[in-house]
């Protein structure tokens, strides 16, 4: 199913009902805005979002003098695009590098949303900006997690620094980053161990670990298919243990569009980076208004 799909089709018909208006009324507008507002919904944005993002595009709609050779229904495309490139962010939020040493990015997230994964497309994506890195092994529970980031270190052509798992995770990272600075890295990935709830002893080994290491980034990774629960848990992460953004994975699936319009507004954080697929190629940074473009079709 194509991204966003059902999303577009229900802002399409919002803009269809517009035909032959000469001027956005708040009248006329009524009807488009309970499309869109069912749209967003169905989308699984979370509820208070979608209050204020019709609030605003009504109040920006009807406000805005008639643009010569802009159609009404083309003007309220443009306020909806707006809107939902500030929902979204605005800007691109890049990643933030610390000023000497290596600069520590830690990834957190719940089992199976991608997070080792998304290591190790990180650890590429900065390679290929010219940065050396490291990835490090902190997900001691399961010993499979150390192979796969094993084997996706040798993929991506990065070291990886494991201690088994007999460590605990914040001395494995803390050990780790000695190591990558006397091998002089750019960037230290962390990987640290999943769960398959939020629950208390994931938050306290993850405050430890970002505790002994002191990262520059603490990376949510959330999966786009949860909807608006992504953000929510991006939201209770960050009151835990403090994020500074998120990575969206898996939003080339049957994603509806919820967390990705949703996450920067529920949590006051960014997305920072979006996952699009299982290849290792597959991560770029999140574009809020090359989204908002993908979402309007
Ligand atoms: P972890 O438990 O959070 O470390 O999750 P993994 O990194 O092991 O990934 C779980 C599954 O999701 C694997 O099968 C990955 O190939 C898949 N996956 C990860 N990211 C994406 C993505 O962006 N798109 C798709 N379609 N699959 C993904």
């Amino acid at each position: 199913a194509e991204m966003f799909g059902q999303l577009t089709t229900g802002l399409e018909s919002a803009w269809n009902k517009l035909r032959g208006v000469d001027v956005l009324t708040k009248e006329n507008i009524a009807e488009p805005m309970r499309d869109i507002r069912r749209a967003l919904l169905e989308a699984d944005v979370s509820l208070p979002v979608v209050r204020r993002f019709i609030e605003s595009v009504s109040e920006k709609a009807v406000g805005t003098d008639v643009i010569r050779g802009v159609s009404p229904d083309q003007q309220l495309v443009k306020v909806v695009n707006d809107e939902l490139v500030q929902l979204m962010g605005g800007e691109v939020s890049d990643l933030v590098f610390a000023k000497s040493g290596p600069t520590v990015i830690l990834l957190a997230g719940l089992q199976g949303v991608g997070k080792t994964t998304a290591c190790a497309k990180l650890a590429l994506y900065l390679k290929k900006m010219g940065k050396s890195c490291m990835l490090v092994a902190a997900d001691v529970y399961r010993p499979a997690a150390i192979d796969q980031l094993t084997i996706l270190g040798k993929k991506v052509g990065v070291p990886v620094y494991s201690e088994g798992t007999d460590a605990k995770p914040s001395q494995i990272a803390k050990n780790g980053l000695k190591e990558a600075k006397s091998q002089k890295k750019d960037v230290i990935i962390v990987d640290t161990a999943g769960r398959l709830q939020v629950d208390k002893a994931m938050m306290s080994e993850l405050k430890e670990v970002k505790k002994a290491v002191n990262p520059t980034e603490v990376l949510l990774v959330v999966d786009a298919m949860t909807g608006q629960e992504a953000a929510g848990l991006v939201s209770s992460f960050n009151d835990e243990i403090g994020i500074t953004g998120a990575v969206l994975t898996k939003l080339d699936g049957d994603s509806r569009g919820g967390a990705a319009l949703s996450v920067k507004e529920v949590s006051g954080k960014p997305i920072k980076f979006v996952g699009q697929g299982e290849r290792i190629e597959d991560l770029e940074p999140f574009y809020p208004d090359r989204m908002a473009q993908r979402i309007l079709g």
